[in-house]
């Protein structure tokens, strides 16, 4: 789920544009370092270099090279992902607006009582749109979005790690609101190895879990600028089962993501064919839901995209010289023959055990 920036994305850039890239954007909406408009693309590029440059030096001992890979890699940008553009989870999304969404956009009501949570887990299958969900809550919510994937820390960043949860933690609060989404976070978060867990990841997730702990420090504190600090973790996990009791209980909100119902699939199923030329009737799309119980988001992407090359496949070689016009319409058969090959990616029996997860410690609603 980490994006990279580019060069070719920095010089496409279009400071009018608020919602150019997330990137740009989020720091505009940073009141202290607003900048009038370039008028070059060269100025451009380096005004948001500037701007950056600017910010990392407000951050007082804050790992500076760290800091510039939170940005270049970290921050997310583009892409924008909306609640429409996600299939059902309907509960999943009136809790997110009312843990995230609403409170970003109306801190004043968020107060006292209605003090907003600093972690969400969202857990359950691969493929069932726990990724979407962070996004468009990044959007929905305008907040800077950061993206990262637990595994990379104690892989990719190794060594750096601790510097870069510090950089990410100080940066997101610079830029807030902001969402830090954390993918796989089992994989800092987890018991399992505990007794064999190497120094440098017990380190990772020490470091995680203090800077963490200073966001809710300070929403309790006198300054009352502090509380206006609206960052939130929001991680997602396939394992949730992994994840020792301490860090369970720090997120607050635990809300489980299933696999899609018969109605999800079929709206999925609708919007996946919307731009294609198909012959599917309403039966026939509700005989494809019927077939494709068990799905996850993801597994019906991939069917979805299979069965269109149906048309294509019967073809062979002759498709180079085939005009567009003339190339059949997707049916239902070619789902028939996808979902041959196309299998669900979760078990019943795996199934069975996130629900009994979610029994004993998901959030009702
Ligand atoms: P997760 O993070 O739960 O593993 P993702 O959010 O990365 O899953 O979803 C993977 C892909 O599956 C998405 O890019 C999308 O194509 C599809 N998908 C999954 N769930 C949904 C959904 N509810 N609505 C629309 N597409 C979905």
């Amino acid at each position: 789920t980490v994006v990279r920036t580019t060069s070719q994305t920095k010089t496409r850039v279009n400071p009018t544009s608020v919602a150019a890239t997330t990137k740009t954007s989020a720091i505009s909406t940073n009141p202290t370092i607003t900048k009038p408009a370039p008028q070059s693309l060269d100025e451009v590029t380096q005004t948001k270099e500037q701007l950056e440059d600017e910010l990392i030096e407000s951050l007082p001992g804050v790992d500076k090279t760290a800091a510039k890979q939170i940005f270049s890699e970290i921050v997310v940008h583009g892409d924008e992902v909306y609640w429409d553009d996600i299939a059902g989870l309907e509960t999943a999304k009136n809790s997110l607006k009312e843990a995230v969404v609403y409170p970003f956009l109306r801190p004043d009501l968020f107060r006292g009582l209605r003090e907003p949570v600093r972690g969400m887990l969202l857990f359950g299958p691969p493929g069932t749109g726990k990724t979407m969900l962070a996004r468009a809550v990044a959007t929905e919510s305008k907040s800077t979005f950061f993206s990262i994937s637990a595994s990379s820390l104690t892989s990719k960043y190794l060594g750096e790690s601790e510097k870069l949860v510090r950089a990410l933690f100080a940066v997101a609060k610079k830029l807030s609101p902001s969402i830090i989404f954390v993918d796989e976070i089992d994989s800092i978060m987890g018991s399992r190895n505990n007794e064999s867990e190497n120094e440098s990841s017990r380190r990772i997730k020490n470091e995680f879990l203090v800077q963490w702990s200073s966001l809710s420090s300070a929403a309790a504190g006198k300054d009352s600028k502090d509380t206006d600090d609206r960052v939130l973790v929001l991680a997602a996990t396939n394992l949730p089962w992994s994840i020792d009791e301490a860090a369970r209980r720090r997120f607050v909100r635990r809300q489980y993501i299933p696999l899609p119902e018969a109605t999800t699939r079929k709206v999925q199923l609708k919007r996946l064919l919307l731009n294609q030329r198909h012959t599917l009737t309403d039966e026939e799309f509700e005989e494809l839901v019927l077939l494709t119980d068990g799905y996850s988001g993801s597994d019906i992407t991939s069917l979805a995209k299979d069965a269109a090359m149906g048309p294509l496949r019967e073809l062979g070689d002759e498709l180079l010289f085939t005009e567009t016009d003339s190339i059949r319409s997707v049916n239902l058969e070619d789902f028939r023959n996808s979902l041959k090959y196309i299998k669900p990616s979760v078990s019943k029996d795996g199934l069975n055990r996130y629900e009994e997860w979610a029994a004993s410690f998901g959030s009702s609603g």
